[in-house]
């Protein structure tokens, strides 16, 4: 039967690595996959989770299961983490999932069961695995402008005008912080005017949070999933612990349901942990278990929120080296959005045939929509990216 199956399209980024792989011109600079590497080109295990590792080892008797929904403490400290005081925590319903993938995948799965005729508001460009997600699903989609290309900016206005055609029953896609692919975000303002339109029109917000500490701050990138988690009825949340803890292999996630009463989120609870049991019973649990170590030990969590920050800065160094050199090599200020995006990808807003003529030409490696990871980048092979820039008649 198996004679049946039609061929898969190739996941593109995972192409390019390959391709990167291959290419044997030793100035070559992959800017691609989207993993945290420092100055070495290297993704480190995070010290505090190092250390976590080693005293589970001595410490763990058991490799019993855990729990549908996993640890309740891991579901703690990250409710904690992501939500802060924002809303009750007797309010929140949340299960472990392998990854925020996992979270994400979740997400859809219960606002379809919700509601079977639930259409998808999804941000003009996001991440490919959510359309992919969703497309595979079968759950109709619906993009809003999100991203300007010529500014580099959010297209805010666009933003509003789109989404204000969501209605009750309707679920709408919003990235809580280091907007991928395009590094462009929405500030404090702009999240309480999404607030208002989302109360206006009844849809259901839910936020896929995968960056958290990586543009302006653990607390800060948290700021506007907090403002909608304690101003809208309900919305879904899916955190991602890969990069900030740096546990990508783990899948180490959260999927958070916030509601107004214990009652509703007694029904949510049932609905993720039924969701887990059908697709894949148990959550992982060691990056979870890792990460709750972390988070409650005051020594591991001062640790741990140092190297994040230093992580981030790293990051804002390179955004802001990369920016200036622009500004030098063109005369203009037309880059300066690099500087001002967060996280670890910018979009360029170049053409396919100019990200292919990076490559070719110059062997940098980026995503075709022209996102790169500044991530990939160090000292010496930011002014190299921004004359290939220019050089390519960017
Ligand atoms: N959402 C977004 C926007 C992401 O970029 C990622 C990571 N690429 C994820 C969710 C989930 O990542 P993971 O499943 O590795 O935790």
């Amino acid at each position: 039967m198996f004679e049946n199956l039609k061929a898969q399209p190739a996941d593109k980024i995972l192409a390019l690595m390959q391709a990167y792989k291959e290419d044997p011109r030793d100035t070559k600079i992959d800017l691609g996959v989207g993993v945290y590497k420092n100055a070495e080109g290297v993704t480190p295990v995070m010290r505090a989770i190092k250390a976590a590792e080693k005293r589970l080892w001595e410490e763990e008797t058991t490799k019993s299961y855990v729990a549908l929904a996993g640890d309740p403490a891991f579901s703690d400290a990250l409710i904690a983490l992501v939500l802060g005081d924002a809303v009750e925590r007797a309010n929140v319903a949340a299960a472990a999932t392998p990854g925020g993938t996992g979270a994400v995948r979740h997400a859809f799965e219960m606002a379809r069961m919700a509601n079977p005729d639930v259409r998808v508001f999804v941000s003009d460009p996001t991440w490919p695995n959510h359309l992919s997600i969703l497309k595979f699903m079968g759950l109709p989609t619906i993009s809003y402008r999100y991203f300007d290309n010529a500014t580099g900016a959010v297209n805010f206005e666009g933003m509003l005008e789109d989404l204000s055609q969501a209605k009750k029953g309707d679920l709408v896609l919003l990235h809580g912080c280091c907007h991928n692919p395009s590094g462009a975000n929405l500030n404090l303002t702009q999240w309480q005017a999404v607030v208002d339109l989302l109360l206006k029109t009844g849809a259901t917000p839910m936020i896929d949070i995968a960056y958290q500490g990586f543009g302006d701050g653990l607390e800060d990138d948290a700021a506007g999933t907090r403002l909608v988690a304690s101003s809208i009825p309900e919305c879904l949340i899916a955190a991602s612990c890969s990069k900030n803890f740096g546990v990508y292999r783990e899948r180490t996630g959260l999927l958070m349901a916030v509601s107004q009463d214990a009652s509703a989120r007694k029904l949510n609870q049932g609905t993720l942990a039924y969701l887990n049991r059908q697709n894949f019973s148990f959550p992982p649990d060691h990056g979870a278990r890792l990460v709750t170590m972390v988070l409650t030990d005051e020594d591991l969590r001062a640790d741990w929120a140092a190297e994040l920050e230093d992580v981030r800065k790293g990051m804002l160094d390179l955004r802001e080296q990369l920016a200036s050199e622009l500004q030098r090599l063109s005369g203009s200020d037309r880059f300066g959005f690099i500087a001002q995006h967060r996280g670890m990808f910018s979009r360029l807003g170049c053409s396919p045939e100019q990200v292919e003529t990076l490559r070719a030409d110059h062997g940098i490696y980026m995503v075709g929509d022209s996102r790169l990871n500044i991530a990939g980048l160090n000292k010496t092979t930011v002014p190299i990216l921004a004359k290939a820039i220019i050089d390519s008649g960017i």
